[in-house]
């Protein structure tokens, strides 16, 4: 096992501006230069925190221009010093979990022990980007003809560039980047404009872990700076995660511009319920994966869909348990679930309630009627349940990214997989149930890239890969992983001989192995 290194940097890190949020480019701190900027919110008191720069096209392409430089050097560096400067990392990543997740908590709103959940699955994939010695090894067949061998090795693409949303401003990036520098390239970061501080404090740890300047950059901005990216000639891959819309944009207007790309989307997750489940897990399960994270999660279970007589008790018991989720500030201990990220967000997913009565549904629970909806300040709304969904209403056929759980009841299994499979999302589904044959089906037959057998929130460990089907994602490959290591390389077949002088003639004729 390689040694671990002193990290490199032992100065204090650069102080950012409390009231400003710049780029980093090459190695250090670039305040913005275009004079446009965006506003980042404290979701829990609706004030304004700070304000963050919006690059220029011109800014994206030092961004760009820094990573190029950087490439060749990185690229030749021994798998023996990139393993050690990741193991740097993944080191001071976790020393400053603390100081991660209080960033998140500020900008996002999630409570700090979700915080800290993100950071740990961000965490899995530096770890397993430490072993990139092994996820590079190729393939070598020796003696294909008569003195001639073929092997295989795995390259790195060049410079490549990451979007990542709001909602895991660090896991997100991590998905991405650990893999993509073991590999040998150079990165260039565009995070979420709503929560940008986090990766600001991640470019600082790398760069104290010994990571050379220019391997990793970050800039922030708006679709100036997305697009940008997608036409710039040095950027070989982009890796996308957000909403479908932009995700399809990011992939059709990359992939145009002869581009690698992975652009993962929204969802819309089913968690089945058949009438043998045990119904207080599900309920558990249902409101613990559908409220986390005040439901601002890709992976978030936001439709139950309640085969049979499984629909009144399921009922009753997730309404049982929703007077207990404490809603508040991440800043109080006891809090569980904090605000959405923006009141303009807020306010659209509180629409939903609205719309869904308005159709039909029948609201069990209402978020708008907590008082941190009626009289905060902050992006709050409180936990919210509408039961008796049908798929023609429009609360159903989007995403509501938030705390609204909708009930769909079906009569059977066979109506439960085709609403499943019907919908136009295939990020995640769970099965709850105690019929092993059943579960296996499900598995089976269900259209969706991440399947949960009583488990509401399937998100692999990062030694596979994470992916959905459908509007979830557009291109070939999933994220991270062994399918991220393929990403962010591309394959080299040699074949090779060493005949001895003398021994060579001239043959016209395609050469053959026998
Ligand atoms: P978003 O699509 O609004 O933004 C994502 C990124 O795209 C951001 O960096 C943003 O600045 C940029 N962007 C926004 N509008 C753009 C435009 N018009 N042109 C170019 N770039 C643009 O997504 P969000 O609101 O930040 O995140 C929430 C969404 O992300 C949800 O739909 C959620 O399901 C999805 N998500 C998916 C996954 C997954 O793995 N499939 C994971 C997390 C989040």
């Amino acid at each position: 096992m390689t040694q671990v290194a002193e990290p490199r940097v032992q100065s204090p890190r650069p102080e950012p501006s409390p009231g400003r949020v710049s780029h980093w480019i090459g190695g250090r701190l670039v305040p913005g230069g275009s004079g446009r900027h965006g506003p980042v919110y404290n979701p829990a008191t609706g004030r304004l925190a700070r304000e963050v720069d919006f690059a220029s096209a011109e800014e994206i392409d030092a961004a760009v221009e820094a990573a190029r430089a950087a490439f060749p050097a990185w690229r030749s560096t021994s798998l023996s010093k990139r393993t050690e400067i990741l193991f740097n990392i993944r080191n001071l990543v976790h020393d400053g979990r603390e100081e991660i997740a209080a960033l998140l908590t500020a900008e996002h709103g999630k409570v700090p022990s979700d915080a800290l959940g993100e950071v740990s699955r961000g965490l899995e994939n530096l770890e397993f980007a430490c072993g990139i010695p092994h996820l590079l090894k190729g393939a070598f067949s020796e003696q294909v003809s008569t003195g001639i061998d073929v092997y295989q090795i795995r390259q790195p693409i060049g410079v490549v560039a990451g979007i990542t949303p709001f909602n895991f401003p660090a896991m997100v990036p991590m998905w991405m980047f650990a893999n993509a520098i073991a590999c040998g390239n150079t990165f260039v970061l565009k995070p979420s404009e709503k929560d940008p501080s986090a990766s600001m404090l991640i470019a600082e740890l790398l760069k104290e872990a010994g990571l050379p300047d220019g391997v990793f950059n970050v800039v922030h901005g708006d679709k100036v700076a997305v697009d940008r990216i997608l036409e710039h000639p040095d950027v070989a891959a982009v890796s996308f995660v957000g909403s479908t819309p932009i995700a399809k944009y990011i992939y059709e207007t990359g992939t145009r511009n002869g581009k690698r790309v992975q652009a993962l989307g929204g969802a819309k997750n089913h968690m089945v319920v058949l009438p043998d489940a045990d119904i207080d897990m599900a309920a558990d399960a249902a409101v613990s994966a559908g409220y986390g994270s005040a439901g601002e999660r890709c992976m978030a279970i936001s439709v139950v869909v309640a085969v049979g007589e499984v629909a009144d008790p399921l009922v009753d018991a997730i309404r049982s348990r929703l007077p207990k989720v404490r809603v508040g500030p991440g800043s109080d201990a006891g809090s569980e679930m904090g605000p959405l990220v923006t009141r303009e967000h807020r306010d659209k997913v509180a629409g939903y309630l609205e719309k869904g009565a308005a159709a039909g549904a029948a609201i069990v629970a209402d978020g708008r009627e907590h008082s941190l909806y009626k009289d905060g300040d902050g992006f709050f709304l409180g936990v919210s349940l509408l039961d008796r969904v049908t798929p023609d209403m429009e609360s159903y056929q989007n995403e509501i990214f938030g705390p609204v759980l909708e009930v769909v009841r079906v009569a059977t299994y066979d109506e439960a997989v085709k609403l499943v499979n019907e919908n136009p999302y295939g990020n995640g589904t769970a099965i709850f149930t105690r019929d092993g044959g059943a579960a296996r089906q499900f598995q089976f037959e269900a259209q969706a890239g991440m399947v949960g057998i009583n488990v509401p929130i399937p998100v692999p460990v990062a030694y596979y890969s994470f992916g959905g089907w459908k509007n979830s994602l557009f291109g070939d490959l999933h994220m991270y992983g062994p399918e991220g290591i393929q990403f962010y390389t591309r394959g080299k077949v040699v074949t090779a001989r060493w005949p001895d002088p003398g021994t060579s003639q001239v043959d016209l004729g395609f050469p053959r192995t026998r």
